[in-house]
Order: C-alpha cells, then structure tokens, then sequence
C-alpha cells in the first residue's frame, strides 16, 4: 500500500495482571489506506480498544512501530504527539464524552477553535457538520438534552471537525438500540466518506463491519 495514513508493524502489548502476564497484542500488522474505511472485528476482549489506544497515541507501554501520515510515532516528542492527535485523528468512543456545559455547536467548535480556528469560520464548519448529521435544529441544545443517537452523531461531528487523517472509534455506535445504532452508523459512513477521511472501527457486530470497505479480524492478538 503507497503511503498509508496508518501503519503498524509487530505492535505488541502484554498486561501484567498478579503473577500472569496476558499478551493482548502479539505483532499486529496492519495498513490503513487513505480514505479506506477498515472494521477491526474480533469479540468482547480480543484487544479492539488496546489497538485503538495505541494507534491514537494515547498511551506507552507498546512493543513495536506505528507510523501515523508518515510520522513514526516513537520519534514524536510530547508536544508533537499532542499536536497530531488534535490535527490529524479524530475519535469517537462508545460513550459521548462530550462537554456537558457546552452546547452541540460549542462542542464541534471547540477543537477547531483549539487548532487555531477562526470563530466564524469554526461556527460555520461545526453548523454544516451537524446538519448534514440532521441535527441543524439542535445545535444549542446540552448533551444532556439531547437523545443517546443525536449525542453521538454530535460526537461524531466534533471527530470530524479538524479534518482528519484518520478517524478511530471504539463501538461508536454499541451503547444505542439497535435501530439507532443502525441509522447512526449509515450516517458516520456516510460522512466519514464524504469529508474523505479514513477510519479504523472496532465493532463485534458482524453486519456492521460488513458495510465497511474491509475487514481485519483479531484473533489471540494477531490480525487474521
Ligand atoms: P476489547 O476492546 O476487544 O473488548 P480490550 O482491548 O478492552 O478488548 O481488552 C483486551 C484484554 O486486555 C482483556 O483481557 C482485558 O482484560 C485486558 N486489559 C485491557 N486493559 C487492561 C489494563 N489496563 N490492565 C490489565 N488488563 C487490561
Ligand atoms: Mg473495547
């Protein structure tokens, strides 16, 4: 695969629980493409949010390479590492995570506003993400007052907001019933390939992983 937005070679992370270590990842190899939207399938427990984490440089303590746009990610300083998880990830999560004070719109705004945004220019970009997720007539609603699938589509929204390399979301959709789930997994399809983004999904649910452009399977901390 030429230039990949993502890469991971021999990506290793053992847990030490007791006296046992469990090794959750055992060499993980894996390219992402751009604009390729890859379902990382395997069972509750298999490492999908360890993956997750570790290409989202969220944390240390892995074994191997992952190289993110062309950067390798061991060689970023601190600094670096923030800078290229506000500018080029996006991530949603099973559960919202957004600022509860903070309006729909507020919430979208924010990490463009951090990235040095103009407010018009922010406010401009959060209002068309959040409409084109059918939500332009929530825009100054809280979290709070919105339903479980308009959080996430918010959620979704805010992932989208930087213009993202790449997207990670860990069961973006596994804390709604499974209607919404399925609405609001056709719309962050939908979206995530109309801005051109590539994402890496972590799903246990087959025929979701199916609308996907490919399939990785992890079984006993390898890809299949
Ligand atoms: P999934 O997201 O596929 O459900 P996880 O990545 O959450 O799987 O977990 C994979 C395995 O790693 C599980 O056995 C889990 O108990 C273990 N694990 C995850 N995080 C930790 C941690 N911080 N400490 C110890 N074990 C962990
Ligand atoms: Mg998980």
């Amino acid at each position: 695969m030429s230039n990949p937005v993502l890469e991971t070679r021999g990506l290793s992370r053992d847990f030490v629980q007791g006296s046992e270590t469990v090794h959750v990842l055992r060499g993980v190899d894996l390219a992402v493409g751009p604009g390729e939207i890859v379902a990382l399938l395997g069972p509750s427990g298999s490492g999908k949010s360890t993956l997750l984490q570790a290409v989202g440089l969220l944390e240390g303590g892995f074994g191997g390479a992952i190289r993110i746009v062309g950067a390798e990610a061991a060689q970023l300083s601190a600094r670096e590492r923030t800078a290229m998880r506000r500018d080029r990830l996006g991530f949603v999560y099973q559960f919202h995570h957004l600022l509860p004070d903070f309006t729909a719109l507020e919430n979208v705004a924010m990490p463009q506003l951090i990235h040095g945004a103009a407010p018009a220019a922010a406010t401009t970009r959060a209002t068309d993400l959040l409409s084109a997720l059918g939500l332009g007539h929530r825009l100054a609603h809280r979290p709070a007052a919105l339903s479980g699938g308009e959080q996430q589509r918010v959620a979704v929204a805010r992932a989208l907001a930087n213009r993202p390399a790449l997207v990670l979301a860990d069961e973006p959709t596994g804390n709604l019933d499974e209607a919404t789930a399925n609405v609001v997994f056709s719309e962050l399809l939908r979206l995530v390939r109309e801005e051109g983004s590539a994402a890496l999904i972590a799903t246990h649910n087959e025929r979701l992983a199916a609308r996907m452009d490919r399939v990785v399977r992890l079984h006993e901390g390898q890809l299949q």
